[in-house]
């Protein structure tokens, strides 16, 4: 099978300080749904991982986090998208949990539910902490200039990403790239 697994926040939607904590907040991002819709129809599958530690803190509930994502599922399959499973971290960060990424706990539940080995397979995020967590597990790691990826734009990649991150304007130029590749598929 053909799978890419995408942060949320930033990647997909709107990102803020401030959380996005119910369906009102959360905005796809321009072209975003469109992209994810474009993969599934050149045969990815689409896994989401994210930290959602606004619930452990507090902020909002499960029911909504649901809810924000039916909104997301509802929107996307408007476009003809799919979005396979979302897995998300709901621990604050002085949880000390393995799923909240840099962690890998989110990538080794995505692992197992689809059965496969994740090695080669993108890590799509707007940050450093997604792809450090994807590449844990072999994935190979795709930046986004949008949410907390907007500030790098014209700058070098810092030396503190990965080795081989791929630097994308937003998930609609992963989604041109990866879609251009080569075949390729994961065990
Ligand atoms: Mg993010
Ligand atoms: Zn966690």
């Amino acid at each position: 099978m053909k799978l890419v697994i995408l942060d949320r926040d930033g990647t997909i939607n709107n990102d803020s300080d401030e959380f996005i904590k119910s369906p009102d907040e959360w905005k796809p991002l321009p072209g975003a749904l469109e992209a994810i819709a474009r993969l599934n129809h050149a045969g990815w599958h689409v896994a989401v991982a994210s930290n959602q530690s606004g619930l452990g803190r507090g902020l909002f509930d499960v029911a909504s986090l649901n809810a924000m994502h039916a909104k997301m599922h509802k929107l996307l399959a408007a476009q003809g998208g799919r979005i396979d499973a979302v897995f998300y971290c709901p621990h604050a960060a002085d949880e000390g949990c393995r799923c909240r990424k840099p962690r890998p706990g989110l990538f080794e539940q995505i692992a197992e539910r689809f059965g496969v080995d994740l090695h080669g397979v993108p890590v799509v995020g707007d940050g450093l902490r997604d792809l450090q967590a994807g590449v844990a597990v072999g994935c190979e790691p795709h930046l986004v200039l949008t949410g907390k990826g907007a500030p790098l734009r014209g700058q070098p990649l810092p030396d503190n990403y990965p080795p081989g991150t791929r630097v994308h304007e937003d998930l609609a130029a992963f989604a041109e790239w990866v879609i251009a590749q080569p075949a390729r598929t994961i065990a």
